[in-house]
């Protein structure tokens, strides 16, 4: 048995080799590369010439003109019919903007049948250049329709849409959805986008129903990179692309990169840090999608019949893949095959206890240690500059607490029973997971299927093959965990090497002395890694902090804020020199009324004129309050918000749209993009009687010279960087109308 431990180890390190390898990204196709493939150097050129001089995108600005003009100058070039869908959109995100997107189409060689839709985002959020988000998409998309001009016709339609605003709440893809004709037309579709600057394409979302789409993955893409789980995780996150609009009239997969997120949402988004490898990479999976569905025979809304799949990627060789429905019948029969053999083989004893024994101390210890590294400050952001010695802490004290209980308790058990334990658990969190997340069952599934095989083969076999199976599996997910979730789950750096460590348990027994001496020293190296952890700078330039200085006036003080808070999660607390530039934080509170509290100093008011309402109509009659107005910035804000208290239900229309208001702390919020500087006219109606009251909100981009907020922007260190909406000046002031 030491030497199937000795291999088993050995094949662990193989597998760990072959998953950085293959998940990497491929090597960029050169610009002289055949005119029908994809080509990243291609592509590379047209990304950097839609950033340009890296001014943003957003919508409404001179960035997003100048974006819109590059894409449809290419795609006139290729010779696809464009044009420009410009409309007024407003969205259940609770905003609302004028729109411009880019509508493409390449008539297909049945031009009857249903069409294909890819998309990408060409607008960027405010502060950012954009090169990765969603550059790389536009670009992907580009390169794919020069590719599948100079390639065979396709059969069906495919039409590429260019989508504007959907940093601001997916407004073009709505306004694409809702009003285009084409929309009509297209009734599968492929989305690109992307969080961070490089890393593989991950195929992590796709529409319900997708066991044909799986097919056309497993069948057609030749590095797919993608998972059942990534699905369920996704599923359960607030995150949103394009995808989750175009999903709902057409069936398709969406296609992503998540590695390099230090750069998403900030001015690091530039060409130069975009990897032009995980653009070749998007390029291949999306004109393999592109041509597999154009010419595909399929009626979707059929195929959806087949339900939904559970797959996953072999080293990005192949995917397996078999029917959700089969899962919990998979993991029974596995479950039932490996507790058949137990009874046959006489090995209860205390293996499963072992299992527990091992595997439940170890996830514990990396709960705590998880838990006191946040404490002390190792991690205040989900990701810093330099993490490895903080998951290595938890990764190695899990690891020591394991194999050392694991080490004593095997010496009074017998290798048959630790094999029974070790399995029966696997199989029952198999049908656990089949029955609850589906999605993630394959994890466990095979693993114990491989085991049930291999029981009726020589006792070694039986022991390395399935534990070789578990590490395939568990050690493709290790390898992107930090770069998907950061330290929001900071424990689960230590769950892939716990749910290996249990594999090895039934070759434990007669481990050499050397072994028994590991736990002591993965506890050295925890207790190091964690004294490094707190001692290495937690942002550089390269990983900076999230630091954006918000001048906010309202009717009766003004305030300087200066905010780490991104979407639910903080980034740090406030670097000293910023709060040395404002004197001092002097209270806590939400920057603005979409963010989490942040400090603040009180500061001068400034002699600027809030935003106006101008009441064009209110009418109170009928058990029904209504009310037009006129909203404007005085001072040539471009954006607007309206801020409803929560606790009366007020529908509101914006230039004669619905605008679905959004949830926010204390109320809920439209937020108005690209206002002009007549304003906007819009109108709200509610079930009761009584004036409206709201709070009206100016934001523009900078913050005003000369006051602790210039101060603040200036004294923001190299280790910092703004990002999303950037550094903003914002006026309030309460209405009833
Ligand atoms: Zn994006």
């Amino acid at each position: 048995m030491r030497r199937a431990l000795a291999i088993t180890l050995a094949l662990f390190g193989l597998v760990l080799f072959l998953a950085f390898i293959r998940y990497g990204t491929p090597a960029p196709a050169p610009e002289d590369a055949p005119r029908d493939r994809f080509s990243a150097m291609r592509a590379a050129a047209v990304q950097e010439n839609l950033v340009g001089d890296g001014a943003t995108r957003f919508v409404g600005t001179p960035g997003n003109a100048r974006g819109r003009a590059v894409i449809v100058a290419e795609l006139k070039e290729l010779g696809w019919t464009v044009e420009t869908q410009t409309t007024r959109s407003c969205t259940y995100h609770g905003t609302c903007a004028p729109v411009a997107n880019v509508v493409a189409h390449l008539p297909g060689r049945e031009p009857a049948l249903p069409g294909v839709l890819l998309t990408a985002h060409y607008d960027s959020v405010p502060v950012s250049p954009g090169a990765s988000d969603d550059g790389l998409g536009v670009a992907t998309l580009l390169e794919t329709a020069r590719a599948l001009v100079a390639g065979p016709r396709p059969r069906r339609t495919v039409v590429a849409v260019f989508t504007d605003g959907e940093e601001a709440g997916l407004l073009g893809a709505d306004a694409f959805v809702r009003e285009h004709p084409l929309a009509g037309k297209v009734r599968m579709t492929v989305n690109v986008d992307s969080r961070g600057s490089h890393g593989p394409s991950q195929m992590f979302e796709t529409s319900r129903g997708n066991a044909w789409l799986v097919a056309f993955v497993a069948e057609r893409v030749e590095r797919p990179v993608t998972t059942s789980l990534f699905y369920e995780v996704y599923r359960r996150m607030p995150n949103d692309t394009d995808f989750s609009v175009t999903k709902t009239i057409a069936s398709g997969v969406n296609f992503a990169n998540t590695a390099g997120i230090e750069h998403y949402h900030t001015p690091l988004d530039t060409v130069a840090l975009s990897d032009v490898g995980t653009l070749q990479h998007h390029g291949d999976n999306v004109l393999a999608m592109a041509r597999a569905l154009a010419d595909s025979e399929l009626a979707p809304t059929a195929s959806e019949a087949q339900g939904d799949a559970v797959w996953f990627d072999v080293f990005a060789l192949g995917v397996v893949r078999w029917p959700e429905r089969w899962s919990l019948l998979l993991a029974l029969v596995g479950l039932s095959l490996v507790v058949g053999h137990t009874i046959r083989a006489r090995a209860w004893d205390r293996g499963l206890a072992v299992f527990l024994a091992s595997f439940v101390p170890g996830a514990l210890t990396a709960v705590v240690v998880g838990l006191a590294l946040r404490a002390c400050g190792a991690f205040p952001a989900l990701w810093i500059a330099h993490p490895r010695a903080a998951l290595s802490a938890i990764h190695w004290s899990a690891a020591a607490t394991a194999l050392g209980v694991a080490l004593g308790l095997a010496r009074r058990a017998s290798p048959r029973s630790l094999w029974a334990g070790t399995w029966i658990a696997w199989g029952a969190l198999g049908v656990l997971a089949a029955w609850l997340a589906p999605g993630a069952s394959y994890l466990f599934v095979v693993p114990t299927l491989v085991a049930a095989i291999a029981a009726s083969l020589p006792f070694a076999i039986a022991c390395v093959a399935p534990a070789v199976a578990a590490a395939t599996l568990v050690l493709a997910l290790a390898v992107g965990l930090y770069e998907a979730l950061g330290f929001a789950v900071a424990p689960l750096a230590a769950l892939p090497t716990l749910l290996l460590a249990t594999t090895l348990a039934p070759m434990l027994p007669d481990a050499p002395p050397a072994l028994r001496r590991l736990p002591v020293a993965f506890a050295i190296t925890a207790v190091g890694s964690a004294i490094l952890a707190l001692a290495v700078p937690k942002f550089t330039a390269e990983v900076p902090q999230r630091a954006n200085v918000v001048f906010r006036q309202d009717d009766d003080r003004a305030r300087v804020f200066v905010d780490t808070t991104w979407g639910p999660s903080t980034w740090g607390s406030a670097p000293a020199p910023m709060l040395d530039a404002i004197g001092g934080p002097v209270g806590e509170d939400a920057a603005l009324p979409w963010t989490l509290p942040s400090v603040f100093a009180e500061v001068p008011r400034l002699d600027v004129k809030a935003p106006s309402v101008e009441a064009l109509a209110v009418d109170d009659a009928g058990g029904r309050h209504h009310v037009r107005a006129r909203l404007r910035s005085q001072r040539g804000a471009d954006t607007l918000a309206i801020v409803l208290p929560g606790g009366r239900h007020v529908e509101v229309k914006v230039e004669g749209r619905f605008a679905v208001p959004r949830a926010v702390p204390g109320g809920s919020l439209v937020g108005l993009f690209a206002v002009p500087p007549e304003g906007v006219v819009i109108e709200l109606d509610a079930p009761s009687t009584g004036p409206i009251a709201f709070t009206l909100v100016d934001r523009s981009f900078g913050v005003p010279d000369g006051t602790k907020a210039a101060a603040a922007v200036a004294a923001r260190p190299a280790a910092a960087t703004p990002f999303q909406d950037g550094d903003v000046t914002v006026m309030t002031t309460p209405h009833s109308l």
